[in-house]
Parts: structure tokens; sequence; C-alpha cells
């Protein structure tokens, strides 16, 4: 089934104020090409302001906590990044589960959570450097995807209506410069999916497999037109629109 491309800049911990022009000229051209679904994760201090700022393109979060309120220090729940303007967050991300030690058992939790809450998702899994070069880059990767992906029920509705999304995103790929091999990228890409469709049944097709690890103007076209492969998540190529939009061009073009 042909999904619209989606795009995500994932900003991390970049960005000010002084990058909402960035933004504005990423959402102007994102206007541009209905066809692609675009979208920028700014830091939790810049999401209310790119939602003022921007008409064409989502906005997310980066993370967030399981619970809806609490005592929680320096946290933010899923229910305060809808109240700020949020359309999904990014669960999962390799900094995240190497910074904070975030386990499977805890990204699921903050899936179904950020689930509850009404946003989309995009949960992400990768092996390390390491796993790959042993021969456990899909054993890795398959026990991710089982352990971190919401439960069926928790996820039907969004599944249905497309929200959510799985991100994979080989560690050693991650702002290094080095990008998997597009064969690579399939065969992984065809084993998540069938995760997926075991999962959630039919609906699982719904789901867009995104891939990510140092795409760029220069390899988006390829990876973004290979098998699978339902758009990218960016970082370092997302902080400027002139970095962003070649790729976001690059999907319009792609089969994605
Ligand atoms: C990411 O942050 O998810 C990412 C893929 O980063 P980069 O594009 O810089 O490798």
């Amino acid at each position: 089934m042909p999904h619209r491309p989606y795009i995500v800049g994932n900003w991390k911990m970049n960005g000010t104020r002084a990058m909402l022009a960035e933004a504005r000229a990423i959402d102007r051209a994102a206007g541009r090409y209905p066809d692609v679904q675009v979208a920028i994760a700014p830091p939790f201090t810049l999401i209310g302001a790119l939602r003022e700022a921007v008409s064409a393109m989502g906005v997310g979060g980066q993370d967030c906590h399981v619970n809806a309120k609490g005592a929680h220090t320096g946290d933010v729940s899923a229910q305060m990044l809808v109240d700020t303007g949020a359309d999904f967050v990014i669960v999962g991300h390799s900094e995240r589960r190497k910074d904070h030690g975030e386990s499977d058992v805890l990204i699921k939790a903050k899936a179904e959570a950020a689930l509850a809450a009404g946003l989309g998702i995009i949960v992400c899994v990768g092996e390390t450097l390491e796993e790959r070069d042993g021969g456990k880059a899909e054993a890795v990767v398959s026990a991710q995807v089982t352990a971190s992906m919401p439960d069926s029920d928790a996820a039907a509705d969004a599944v249905a209506s497309g929200k959510v999304a799985v991100a994979y995103e080989p560690v050693w790929a991650i702002g290094t410069g080095r990008v998997a091999e597009v064969a690579d990228v399939v065969a992984m890409h065809a084993q998540i999916r069938q995760q997926l469709l075991a999962l959630y049944g039919d609906a699982g097709a719904k789901v867009r497999i995104l891939y990510g690890g140092s795409v760029n103007a220069g390899n988006a076209r390829d990876l973004l037109a290979a098998e699978g492969v339902g758009g990218a998540l960016v970082g370092g190529a997302s902080l400027t629109a002139e970095a962003f939009l070649p790729i976001v061009a690059a999907a319009d073009n792609g089969e994605a």
C-alpha cells in the first residue's frame, strides 16, 4: 500500500526562538509539497512558538513521561504536549535509550500514554555497531519492536488512522555521516513490516516505517525510493531549511 511519505526533523537539544525563521521557511515549502507530510520535533521550549509560527507542517515532542501529571521534576507529559500544540511525539530515540537508560518496557508505556492523550507516535528502534558487526541486528531490532510497540488494543484507532510510525535508526548511523546500505535498510524494513502485520493485523500496513541515520540531500533520494521506506527521521540536516528542504523534495519524487 503506498503511503504519503513522512519527513520528520528532530531538532534534539538545538534551537531557541532565533530558529523560528528556519521553521517558517520549512513550513512555507511544506505547503508546496502537499503529497509529503512534513513535521519538526523541536525542544519542548519551542513547541508552542512553532505551533503558532507554522501552518502546513506538524509539530511534535521528542519524549514524554508515562504519567499525565505528578511529582516528576523536569518531565513533560503527553497531555502537556497536546496542550502546547504538539500533534505527535517521538519515543525510544536511541539517545534517550542510552542517555536516560530507557527500556523497551518504558518506551511502550510512553507510546501508549501518548496515544491515550491523542498524539501520533514515532517509535524508534535500531541496533548498535557492535550488534550489527556481531550479526545480531535483526534479532535486536525484532526484540525492540516486539517489546516497545503499543499493544493492539491501545493502538488500534491510531494505527488505522495512520498516526503510528516506526523509525528504524541504526545507532551507528546517527549523527556520524555513515549511512546504512540501502539493501540492509530494505531488509530491516521488511522484517519490521512483518512484525507490524502480526501485531496489528492488516492495519499494520498503515504504519509508516521511516529510516533515520545521517539522511541528507545527497542520499535522501536513494533511501526514500527504496522498497518499504515510508519516510525519514532527520537530525542534523533538519536544522536549516537549506539542508532539510531537498530531503522533502526527494520524498515528493520518491516512491515512499
Ligand atoms: C536522529 O536524530 O534521529 C537522526 C537520525 O540524526 P542524524 O540525521 O543527525 O543522523
